[in-house]
């Protein structure tokens, strides 16, 4: 039976001849479960250094050694469009996460609202969530999380060269695609809590200049649907789904 050739994200250098020594859990995985040997093939990315097509030059129970051998594909980022969300809780953010990193998301930053129900926001599982969905869908871009904000702090510190989408479900309907035509990248998403944003929340989005408020038609979508939903939207108008 043909032997898996495993897709493994390491955070550790890439370059030709490098020689990367795997965690335990990565390494146990190949040497007991795969019982790959030495020799046998292995793929490996870091979300900035490409994809690299390596061997085993070690393969003990405990500890892999891979010896990377050539470039197979180039880290290729997505285009320059942040999603900033409200951090929802457990199941729905991991679902959240890896859609967005699925859907080309170039960085995924937490905004902390009013309605925001997560008090604290696990960024080590957020990563994890963002590490398996590249995994699991062949991606060679990893989109790096950021640390928490306020609404309040991203948006006075903002980058005016930075488009803000605010998804707003109090719009008036819309075609979205024409909301969006006068938007380019770099750009960044906003999608809000459960609780949706107050009033005085879309009154401060809807009264910057680099805000285009959108709507997604007439159906409210819990906050992890409407992420697919704008995600695409944005990609296809703006994004590399052209
Ligand atoms: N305020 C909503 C309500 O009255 O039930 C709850 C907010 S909704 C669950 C979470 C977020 O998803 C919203 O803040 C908005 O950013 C986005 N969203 C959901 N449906 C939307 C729609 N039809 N158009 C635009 N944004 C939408």
């Amino acid at each position: 039976m043909a032997k898996t050739t495993p897709r493994l994200f390491v955070d550790q250098k890439l370059e030709a001849k490098a020689e990367v020594t795997l965690a335990p859990e990565q390494s146990h995985y190949l040497a007991n479960v795969l019982r790959l040997q030495p020799g046998d093939a292995a793929s490996v990315f870091n979300g900035a250094d490409g994809e690299w097509l390596a061997h085993l030059a070690e393969a003990g129970k405990k500890k892999v050694v891979l010896r990377l051998e050539q470039l197979t594909s180039a880290a290729k980022p997505p285009p320059d469009i942040d999603y900033l969300f409200a951090p929802l809780k457990h199941a729905r953010l991991d679902y959240l996460v890896q859609k967005a990193t699925e859907l080309g998301a170039r960085r995924l930053r937490p905004v902390m609202t009013a309605r925001t129900i997560a008090e604290r926001v696990n960024l080590e599982r957020m990563r994890a969530n963002v590490i398996e969905a590249a995994e699991q869908c062949n991606l060679v871009f990893v989109p790096e999380v950021l640390e928490p904000i306020s609404l309040n702090a991203a948006l006075q510190g903002w980058d005016a060269g930075r488009a803000l989408i605010y998804c707003d479900e109090t719009a008036e309907i819309g075609d979205p695609l024409k909301a969006l035509s006068k938007v380019t990248a770099p750009a960044a998403i906003v999608v809000g809590p459960e609780g949706g944003f107050t009033i005085e929340e879309r009154a401060m989005l809807k009264a910057l200049p680099f805000v285009t408020a959108v709507s997604l038609g007439p159906r409210i979508m819990r906050a992890d649907t409407a992420a697919v939903a704008i995600l695409s939207v944005v990609q296809a108008a703006i994004g590399d789904w052209r």
